[in-house]
């Protein structure tokens, strides 16, 4: 099964993501973990990706189709993965479409998720990382430590979730992810759009409803 989350920053992909991903018994992809993972650890994909990251604005499609093409032949993405931000422009779009046409696997459906800008703020300028696993938190400061599953990481404010990169964050996906939205109608993906305020398990239930509802 592969599956692509479609949606504003804050909009709950990484979260609904992972909890798919667990049932489903496939790994999730986020190039935004893959990128930040690598600005860590000063790869050169790190050192490209960097600025870029830090002011809320996208990276070149190139540096996404890589990382996209390489995690989709790990032998773990055999029996599919979800795709969580991994397109976020038409050129993207375009290119999972074809590197999938060469694997000879379906784009099973493009998740939609639905919610108003002023939540979304709400949401991202709320939220603190884990500097190791990633792992979102909402009423927790940064310096606290993780503790999820052991992990030992220490929680921050992302760059990108300061104010101005939130601002910016939300112009780019307008002007850039939007149009994804159009492109995929226009090519008779299976797109179901996913309200997606309420609790974690309000919206998890609907994933799961759009999906038995193919
Ligand atoms: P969010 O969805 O909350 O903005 P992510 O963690 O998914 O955050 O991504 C963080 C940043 O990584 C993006 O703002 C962008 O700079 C970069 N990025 C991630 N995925 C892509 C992509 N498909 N195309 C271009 N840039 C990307």
């Amino acid at each position: 099964m592969i599956i692509v989350l479609l949606g504003p920053p804050g909009a709950g992909k990484g979260t609904q993501g992972e909890r798919l991903a667990a049932r489903l018994g496939v790994p999730k992809i986020a190039t935004g973990d893959v990128l930040r993972a690598a600005v860590r650890d000063g790869t050169p994909l790190g050192l490209e990706a960097k600025a870029a990251m830090d002011r809320g604005d996208l990276v070149p499609d190139a540096v996404i189709m890589g990382i996209m093409k390489e995690a989709l032949a790990a032998p773990s993405a055999a029996g599919g993965a979800i795709l969580d931000g991994v397109v976020r422009t038409t050129p993207q779009a375009a290119g999972l479409s074809s590197t999938l046409a060469d694997l000879s696997r379906p784009l099973d459906a493009v998740l939609l998720f639905e919610v108003d800008e002023d939540e979304l703020v709400r949401r991202l300028s709320g939220r603190t990382t884990c500097e190791g696993c990633q792992k979102p938190y909402f009423g927790r400061q940064p310096g606290e430590s993780c503790g999820a599953d052991g992990c030992t990481g220490v929680l921050v404010r992302r760059k990108d979730d300061e104010p101005e990169a939130i601002r910016k964050r939300m112009q780019v996906y307008r002007d850039q992810t939007a149009p994804v939205i159009d492109w995929y109608e226009a090519h008779g993906a299976n797109m179901v759009r996913i309200d997606a305020l309420g609790t974690l398990e309000d919206v998890e239930a609907r994933v799961l409803t759009a999906l038995g509802s193919r």
